[in-house]
């Protein structure tokens, strides 16, 4: 499937519209997800096009979750978490909604559950 380069996130990466940005370097970008499901819920980007794991490069990956591991540890500790989950959706059917490639981090605490979507 094609990259709509007018995708919410190509938005956010162009600072047309405006987010909460966190961490930032030459090939990532991380900014707090607007509906969080956890206190501290973050999204990481790559800042080049890709519509989302099925067509990321090697490179874009490599670069993507070295930030994840990254934002991981600060956010735990900033949020005094135990634990992290990772989500990634692919394509409309996979529960993919805004089609630029995204990981969730989401910093968990023991027994307590993600919030409902939206
Ligand atoms: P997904 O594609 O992973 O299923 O869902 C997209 C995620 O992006 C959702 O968690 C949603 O809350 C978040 N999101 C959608 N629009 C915006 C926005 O304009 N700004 C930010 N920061 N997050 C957004």
């Amino acid at each position: 499937m094609a990259y709509d380069p007018d995708n919410i996130f190509a938005k956010i990466l162009r600072g047309e519209i405006p987010s909460t940005r966190v961490y930032e370097d030459d090939d990532t970008l991380a900014f707090m997800d607007i509906m969080p499901r956890a206190d501290g819920h973050l999204l990481v980007i790559p800042k080049t096009p890709c519509r989302n794991l099925l067509d990321a490069s090697p490179a874009q990956l490599a670069a993507v979750m070295a930030t994840v591991q990254k934002l991981s540890h600060a956010v735990m500790a900033a949020f005094g978490a135990e634990g992290v989950t990772i989500q990634q959706f692919n394509e409309a059917a996979g529960g993919q909604e805004v089609f630029h490639l995204h990981f969730h981090v989401l910093p968990r605490h023991e027994g307590e559950r993600l919030r409902p979507p939206g």
